[in-house]
């Protein structure tokens, strides 16, 4: 089992996205685990209108994360500043999120499947997801854990991190769920702190796929990942052995 309170860490390119998981957050908070969110864009490319102020839309969806991120008792929120809509995984934001995981060390990482392209029939998954979730993945390993990678934040004296656990949110290939029943209106709401980017027509949107996701272990609302166990102890083998289809 993980020491209590274990550390968890959510990356994700835009302010909002990790919102459509919040009800994990919240779940995890409410057990005493101290979440971090990490943003690694600015959101500046959340507006197409002609007129808009870019530099005040940064400030605005800053605090609309800050809110959010409130709403289900998440306080540390780490903002990286790249411009959004044309991310890259490059080696940078690998060291920026490697330099990120040293100093946290958390047992669990949240990132978005760096995968998935076509989303069903109907959505072309945004390159930012993909390009923060590739990044991450690979600042979690080998970066996080291995000396010789990124010896300059060894000078910073931040020693190598093995991530336990890794969480893939948006993704075709889930084999877990959380049970969010009890905090699907937390969720709802910080969702709905983001204001400049979503109207209440999010919250019937999303309340019908949370309750499609709950339905086969027959929770009233649930969110899904695929997980990966990055270090596999005997209690964890254990665990995984005697449930193979976990759920929290
Ligand atoms: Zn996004």
């Amino acid at each position: 089992m993980p020491e209590s309170p274990m550390r968890i860490l959510f990356v994700a390119a835009h302010p909002d996205d990790i919102e459509f998981v919040a009800g994990s957050a919240a779940v995890w908070t409410a057990l005493g685990h101290q979440v971090t969110y990490c943003l690694v864009t600015d959101g500046a490319a959340g507006s197409n209108k002609p007129d808009e102020d870019l530099a005040q839309l940064v400030h605005t969806r800053e605090a609309e994360q800050l809110a959010a991120a409130k709403m289900v008792g998440v306080e540390d929120v780490r903002f990286l500043g790249y411009p959004d809509g044309t991310l890259q995984p490059a080696l940078e934001l690998r060291r920026g999120l490697t330099r990120l995981i040293r100093e946290l060390r958390p047992y669990r990482v949240v990132i978005s499947d760096p995968t998935a392209v076509f989303v069903g029939n109907f959505y072309v998954n945004h390159p930012d997801h993909r390009a923060a979730a590739e990044a991450a993945l690979y600042a979690v390993f080998p970066s996080a854990g291995a000396r010789p990678i990124f010896p300059e934040l060894l000078a910073e004296g931040l020693e190598p991190h093995d991530v336990s656990e890794l969480y893939l949110q948006f993704t075709d290939h889930p084999d877990m769920v959380v049970d969010i029943s009890s905090v699907i209106d937390q969720k709802i709401q910080s969702l709905l702190c983001h204001k400049s980017q979503l109207g209440e027509e999010v919250v019937e949107m999303v309340r019908g796929w949370d309750a499609e996701t709950g339905k086969e272990k027959g929770y009233a609302f649930a969110e899904s990942f695929k997980v990966m166990k990055l270090k596999q102890d005997e209690a964890q083998e254990q665990a995984v052995s005697e449930a193979p289809v976990p759920a929290e």
